[in-house]
């Protein structure tokens, strides 16, 4: 069962949370706007999310393990005093910080064979994460691990993941390929009893849930998506077996004389295609929307440099980061990328306008430098385009017509440059997608392309309050899914009143800051570790927000901007729901601490450090 809280697909909001308002085509341009809207048009459908399909009959099994085989264990039936659920890098962040205040009885409980989350599942090649890993791999003062880059392949950071679990000691208790089927809170031992799909029944004083919103890999319900009789998969199961070469990029031999056909050009396609285009015999990349590519520009961490940072230096860039984002100031600009240039371009654009014109600081003036600033970095990136892909007829259609955060941003140094290679072709659909599957290829435009392989990049189903594989049962019998029925309800996004000694962890109605998802984590880490830590000291038996706690958070939260959202006049994709208009559980879903992510990470510390943990009970006999 898969519960998914609230809705079917919840929005994410912009990757940056520069403005207060998302712009709705206020520019001075109006033939950009224009043709962004012919190109949103072109692509809305009105199925939206349900044009996918989850992977059933002869793709039941996408989704299972390639990476470990079957596991043999007796059930589990004991005390734990902490169960964390999801072993990414919610429950690893989390698992550190409480063994940091000594809290060390703690199991980590996972589908996967190992920790890492996303990034144990998605080892296709050239996956890599494009935000920087000096503020992107958690604990690196800790662990004492220097990234190799500037930005760092998955590999690194799964192992990372490991380094963490092994400083922490987080392992011992783990249990592994192992799915939770079902939470209840008994009130009478004020414990969390856990079932698993190996029989395990054991019980927890307190539950963690770091179940990441991207899990499950869907497939496009393309029709006759089931008669095709090649070979095909999913990128966040890559088949090596098949394709040849390793997770570390060595070449995927087995390719060379195979004709391969990619469906999508997502952040995922963008990173595994420069790959495929080297390796395959035929690329063919079906192609129904551009991402928008910006220069990413890589290069080695120097070790000098790296020996020189002063102790306490990763919350610092962190901080820095988190400050940019929100178009705040800083004496300079620690990590130097594409997030921290659009968002500085807004905000300097708005202080020139003020200075020039005397506008006032606010919505207005604030969306009209979004406006500018962002048809100037599409003008760069389109212009990037013309410069690197030699056939003109190809870099026409590589062009992405719409706001730059209307869909994930990639940064890529080989993806243009892929379709110079004479296999790799471009199949670009104009905004329609591909028509059908046969048994022998793809169709599209009419053109029927014969293949041997189709490698689905068509993304995950995506949720952002919460999405578990299993109900929670709260106090007196309420479930979770009933709970937050009309919207996400919760204290700081972690603490829902009726189910007590229950941590949320994840983005909404907290920091909310998407393109560092890792400081969201381990800054919830630190709350729930210290939470914890003061209830065994107090020897509390329970610990839960109150009615008026919770209730005051989500006042906050709805008078902060519904802008947040990326705009249902964007081009469709699971940014905006695939273009339809938000519900007010929508919005609430994707709601964030209103002054945005880095007076949030101010106010928590406050919050945590003060001792008092106001809006909580600690419950005691
Ligand atoms: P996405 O959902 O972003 O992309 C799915 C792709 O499939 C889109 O290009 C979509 O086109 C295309 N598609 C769907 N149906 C069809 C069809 N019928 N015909 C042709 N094309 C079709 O998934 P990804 O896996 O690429 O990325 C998911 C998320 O994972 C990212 O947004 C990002 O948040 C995360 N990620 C992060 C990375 C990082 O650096 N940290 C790296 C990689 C992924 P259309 O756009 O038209 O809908």
């Amino acid at each position: 069962m898969l519960v998914t809280y609230n809705i079917a697909v919840a929005k994410l909001s912009l990757e940056i949370t520069v403005s207060a308002t998302t712009p709705s085509g206020q520019s001075d341009n109006e033939a950009l706007r224009e043709k962004y809207q012919i190109e949103r048009d072109k692509r809305f459908r009105a199925d939206g999310a349900e044009q996918y399909m989850e992977p059933s009959g002869r793709f039941a099994d996408l989704a299972d393990d390639p990476w470990v085989g079957d596991v043999d264990r007796d059930p589990v039936t004991d005390d734990v005093t902490v169960a964390l659920i999801g072993g990414g890098f919610s429950g690893l962040c989390t698992g550190a910080q409480l063994q940091k205040l000594g809290v060390t009885d703690v199991r980590i409980i996972d589908g996967a064979g190992d920790v890492g989350g996303v990034w144990y599942w998605n080892r296709y090649p050239g996956a890599m994460c494009d935000t920087a890993a000096m503020v992107y791999l958690p604990l690196l003062e800790e662990t004492g691990y220097m990234p190799s880059k500037k930005y760092v392949y998955g590999k690194e950071i799964f192992e990372h993941a490991q380094r963490i679990a092994k400083t922490f000691d987080l392992t011992d208790k783990a249990l592994f390929s192992t799915q939770v089927t079902s939470l209840e809170w008994d009130d009478a031992s004020s414990r969390w009893e856990i079932k698993t799909d190996r029989g395990d029944h054991f019980r927890a004083r307190f539950v963690a849930m770091g179940t990441g919103p991207m899990t499950r890999p869907k497939l496009p319900g393309i029709p006759g998506i089931e008669s095709f009789k090649g070979h095909t998969f999913h990128t966040a199961r890559w088949d090596y077996d098949y394709t040849g070469g390793d997770w570390g990029g060595a070449p995927m031999e087995k390719l060379a004389d195979k004709r391969v056909g990619i469906i999508g050009t997502g952040a995922t396609a963008v990173q595994c295609i420069p790959g495929l285009a080297r390796d395959a015999g035929e690329l063919f990349v079906f192609q129904r929307t551009p991402s928008s590519i910006d220069v990413r520009n890589n290069h080695s961490i120097d070790p000098d440099e790296f020996a020189e940072l002063k102790p306490g230096w990763q919350s610092e860039w962190l901080m820095n980061f988190a400050t940019l984002q929100m178009g705040g100031f800083t004496d300079e600009d620690l990590v130097k990328d594409g997030w921290t240039d659009i968002a500085k371009r807004i905000r300097d654009r708005a202080v020139e306008e003020m200075g020039k014109t005397g506008s006032e600081f606010g919505p207005a003036l604030i969306a009209k430098a979004y406006s500018d600033s962002d048809d100037e970095k599409m003008n760069e990136i389109r212009a990037r385009v013309d410069e690197i892909v030699n056939d003109p007829a190809t870099a026409e259609v590589l062009k992405p017509w719409y706001r730059q955060l209307c869909k994930r941003p990639c940064f890529h140094d080989e993806y243009l440059q892929s379709y110079n290679v004479p296999t790799n072709h471009l199949i670009d659909t104009d905004g329609k997608g591909v028509e059908r599957i046969d048994e022998t290829g793809i169709w599209a435009n009419g053109t029927h392309y014969e293949l041997d392989c189709i490698v689905f990049a068509s993304g995950f189903e995506v949720h952002l309050s919460h999405t578990a594989d299993y109900e929670t049962v709260g106090r007196d019998g309420l479930t979770l899914s009933e709970h937050w029925a009309e919207g996400m309800r919760s204290m700081h996004g972690v603490h829902v009143h009726g189910f007590p000694s229950l941590f949320i962890e994840g983005l909404s109605q907290g920091a909310r800051l998407i393109s560092n998802i890792t400081h969201n984590l381990n800054d919830a880490g630190k709350s729930i570790a210290a939470i914890v830590a003061k209830a065994l000291e107090a020897d509390a038996t329970q610990v839960e927000v109150t009615e008026e706690g919770e209730r005051a958070w989500m006042e906050l939260v709805d008078s902060g901007p519904e802008a947040l959202l990326s705009s249902p006049d964007c081009t469709p994709g699971y940014y905006n729901n695939e273009g339809q208009l938000p519900t007010p559980a929508d919005r609430r879903n994707a709601g964030g601490y209103p002054a945005g992510p880095a007076a949030y990470f101010d106010y928590i510390n406050t919050w945590r450090s003060s001792g008092k943990f106001e809006g909580l009970e600690f419950l005691d006999d």
